[in-house]
């Protein structure tokens, strides 16, 4: 039987300007050929949000929401074109908390249930303690939403603070860092039940890493993520195969823990 791996952490691409790989300029993937690569080494669906490289809020304020709604209507055709392997994740924007509600609402008709990768640091926004980003998420915590967001060590407060507070969104943090943040992660997710990691960025390339998070946490929450177009899929995959850790374990991380969090209020 085909191993199933569900890349809960990417960003989905079409055009150049959503393409966030750091060496864009000598090396491209179209969708297809992005998609025959994942599939290639191995992982059977992806999860994500549309960014733009590059953008800064100043470029789109006048705009105001409808930027931000423009990514996730892209997040949304770009799955389409994907044909089932991609689950689209949208934004929301603390400046815009009415347009939040209505987006997670529309969103929510729609059968999507993922929000994120968020990225305030892209958006011109941070502090996810922030009260009207709180309201956004009383909201999405009424659709079931699943939140995936970027971190920062800096904001360990903040985050605890938003996690605390509502304990019955699912909150995925991106990006295990390495060993000073990981512990903190580690410590944060084992005091909320709400709190899972995913594997994305800087982390997983020290080895023993998984071993180690999962002998702390358990492996349920885990989940297998890369950031692609930013880093290399094949590594990630290899990574997770490689480390210490039993197949059940491994089972979980490459998949069962992410379908297990999207099927809960069904789509995939
Ligand atoms: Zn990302």
């Amino acid at each position: 039987m085909m191993r199933e791996i569900i890349d809960f952490h990417t960003h989905p691409y079409e055009t150049m300007g959503e393409y966030s790989c750091m060496y864009r300029d000598s090396f491209y993937l179209n969708r297809e050929e992005a998609e025959a690569e994942l599939k290639a080494v191995g992982i059977t669906h992806i999860c994500g949000s549309v960014i733009e490289v590059g953008v800064k809020k100043e470029d789109w304020e006048k705009e105001g929401f409808a930027y931000i709604q423009k990514l996730n209507n892209r997040a949304l055709e770009i799955a389409e074109h994907f044909n089932g392997y991609c689950t689209p994740g949208f934004h929301v924007h603390p400046d815009y908390v009415r347009e939040s509600c209505d987006e997670i609402e529309r969103m929510h008709k729609k059968g999507v249930q993922l929000i994120g990768e968020l990225v305030p640091y892209m958006h011109g926004w941070k502090d996810y303690s922030n009260r009207n980003f709180a309201e956004i998420l009383d909201v999405a915590e009424q659709y079931h939403m699943i939140i995936s967001y970027h971190t920062v060590e800096e904001e360990a407060e903040q985050m605890a603070q938003m996690i605390a507070e509502h304990k019955n969104l699912i909150f995925v943090a991106a990006h295990p860092g390495q060993r000073v943040g990981y512990e903190k992660h580690i410590e944060r997710i084992s005091r909320y039940e709400n709190a899972y990691l995913d594997l994305s960025g800087t982390g997983l390339f020290r080895y023993g890493m998984l071993c180690h998070g999962v002998k702390k946490l358990g492996s349920e929450r885990i989940l297998f993520g890369t950031d692609f177009p930013i880093t290399n899929p094949g590594m990630y995959v290899q990574a997770v195969l490689y480390e210490h850790i039993t197949d059940k374990d491994r089972e979980n991380i490459f998949s069962k823990n992410a379908k297990r969090l999207l099927n809960r209020a069904n789509t995939i």
